[in-house]
């Protein structure tokens, strides 16, 4: 049995041969291994995720 993930696409080659690592998942079709950043919540009918940078 395995814990594979095949709702992601690889980034780079579209595959979805993606296996999971600590820190982000592994591609098995082009052998790159990348990561995904939660950058934070969006709303569809406001402005995209908030920077936090006030002037
Ligand atoms: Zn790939």
């Amino acid at each position: 049995m395995s814990a594979r993930q095949a709702t992601q696409h690889c980034p780079y080659c579209a595959d979805t041969n993606l296996w999971p690592l600590e820190e982000g998942w592994e591609c098995r079709s082009c052998l790159r291994a990348f990561s995904v950043k939660y950058l934070g919540l969006v709303r569809p009918n406001a402005s995209p995720v908030a920077t936090g940078h006030e002037r």
